[in-house]
C-alpha cells in the first residue's frame, strides 16, 4: 500500500485534505470547517446539548484489531449515543487528533472516511477540529454539538418509583466481540503471517464491537408512541454501572430480573466458550450503545407496540436498595464494575 509520510505535507495540507467537500446536512450549521470558529445556529425554541469523548490508544482502542475507519465511524456513534441518550438530536462534531509519525496520511483518510461515513448516516456536519503531532500513538478528541426542544431533555434523574426499566437491543455483545478479539490476538502475538483469523458466525459481536450503531430509531419509535422517558442514558460502560448512575440521580431504588436481560444468541455461546456467566456479561459488558431508560408504569400498552425494547425491571424506593433477582428468587446486589477496566490494565 501507498504510504505518504505526514511531513511531507505539513499540517495546512492535511487538514485541507482531510476535510475537503465535506457535506452540510442541517440548516443549524452556518459555517463549518475553514475559518477560526465554525458559527451554528440553533432555532430560539431549542436549548443545546454539548459532549466531548477522548480516545487514547492503548486506553480505548487497540489498533491490532480495530480498523482505523472503523475507529473513526465508533468513535463519532459514541458521541451522538451520549446526545441521543438525552432525547436530542446529533448536529455538529468536531474531531481533534495527535498523531505519532508512525502513520501516514492514508491511515488518517481510513480514519476520516469512517468519521464522515457515521457523519453522513446520522445526518450530523463534521464542522473542525484539531490537528497536532504526537510523541507516541493516535488520540482522538470528538466534541458533539446537539439540540433538543427547550426543557424536554431526558435527564438520568427523573426515575420514579414503579416506573418500568426498559432496554433497547441486546447487551453484552460489544464486550464479547472485544473478549474475542483480545483472545485472538494473543493466538497471533509472534506469528509473523499477521492477524487474520476465522470469525465465521461471530459476525454479530464483532460487528456490534467495531461498527456499533446509535439508537437514534429508539428515540423516534419512542416519540412516535408517544412515550416520554422519564431518566435515560446509553449503556456505555455496562448495564450495571449505568442503572446506578440513575438510581443515584434520581434518588430511587431499581430491580431487574435476570431472565428479562436481553442476550443474544452470539453473547452467549462467547461467553460459554470463555467460562463467563452471561449475566455477568450482560451486566458489565461495556459500550452496546444501547439505550436504558426508564417509563411510567401507565404507558405499559404504548410501550408493548414497539419492537426491540425489553422492559426488564422496574424503579423503587431508594430504601429497597438496587437488585438483580434470579428465576429462584435470589437477589444479587448491583455493583458497578465498571468499563475498559480491563483494556486499561493490559496496555
Ligand atoms: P487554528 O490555528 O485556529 O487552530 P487550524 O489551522 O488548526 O486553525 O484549523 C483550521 C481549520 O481546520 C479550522 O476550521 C479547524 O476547525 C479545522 N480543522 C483543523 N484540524 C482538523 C481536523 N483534524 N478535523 C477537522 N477539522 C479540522
Ligand atoms: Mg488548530
Amino acid at each position: 500500500m501507498q504510504r505518504t509520510e505526514l511531513a511531507e505535507l505539513g499540517e495546512f495540507a492535511l487538514i485541507k485534505h482531510l476535510t475537503q467537500a465535506l457535506p452540510k446536512h442541517n440548516d443549524t450549521t452556518i459555517l463549518g470547517v475553514g475559518d477560526d470558529a465554525a458559527v451554528v445556529a440553533y432555532p430560539p425554541e431549542m436549548q443545546t446539548l454539548l459532549t466531548t469523548d477522548l480516545l487514547l490508544e492503548g486506553i480505548h482502542f487497540d489498533l491490532t484489531y480495530t480498523p482505523l475507519k472503523h475507529l473513526g465511524y465508533k468513535a463519532a456513534i459514541g458521541s451522538f449515543s451520549d446526545i441521543y441518550a438525552m432525547g436530542g438530536h446529533p448536529q455538529q462534531l468536531t474531531a481533534s487528533i495527535g498523531v505519532s509519525a508512525r502513520f501516514a496520511l492514508e491511515d488518517l483518510e481510513e480514519l476520516y472516511a469512517g468519521l464522515r461515513l457515521a457523519c453522513d448516516r446520522y445526518g450530523v456536519d463534521l464542522v473542525g477540529g484539531d490537528t497536532s503531532a504526537s510523541l507516541t500513538g493516535l488520540c482522538i478528541s470528538i466534541t458533539c454539538l446537539g439540540m433538543v426542544e427547550k426543557g424536554q431533555a431526558i435527564l438520568r434523574s427523573g426515575a420514579k418509583p414503579t416506573d418500568l426499566i426498559c432496554v433497547s437491543g441486546s447487551l453484552g455483545a460489544a464486550y464479547m466481540g472485544l473478549q474475542l478479539l483480545e483472545r485472538e490476538k494473543r493466538v497471533f502475538a509472534g506469528e509473523k503471517e499477521g492477524f487474520n483469523p476465522d470469525f465465521a458466525e461471530r459476525e454479530y459481536i464483532l460487528e456490534r464491537q467495531l461498527k456499533p450503531e446509535a439508537r437514534q430509531d429508539i428515540l423516534l419509535a419512542l416519540r412516535g408512541a408517544g412515550i416520554r422517558p422519564t431518566s435515560m442514558i446509553d449503556s456505555s460502560d455496562g448495564l450495571a454501572s449505568e442503572l446506578l448512575h440513575i438510581a443515584t440521580e434520581s434518588g430511587v431504588g431499581v430491580r431487574i430480573y435476570e431472565d428479562r436481560l436481553p442476550i443474544d444468541h452470539e453473547t452467549a455461546l462467547m461467553a460459554e466458550e470463555l467460562h463467563m456467566s452471561t449475566t455477568t456479561v450482560a451486566l458489565n459488558g461495556g459500550e452496546d450503545f444501547e439505550l436504558i431508560f426508564t417509563v411510567p408504569l401507565a404507558q405499559l400498552d404504548e410501550l408493548r407496540t414497539l419492537e426491540g425494547i425489553r422492559i426488564i425491571g422496574h424503579i423503587t424506593e431508594a430504601s429497597a436498595g438496587c437488585f438483580l433477582v434470579a428465576p429462584d428468587g435470589t437477589e444479587l446486589r448491583l455493583i458497578a464494575q465498571g468499563w475498559p477496566q480491563e483494556q486499561a490494565e493490559q496496555a
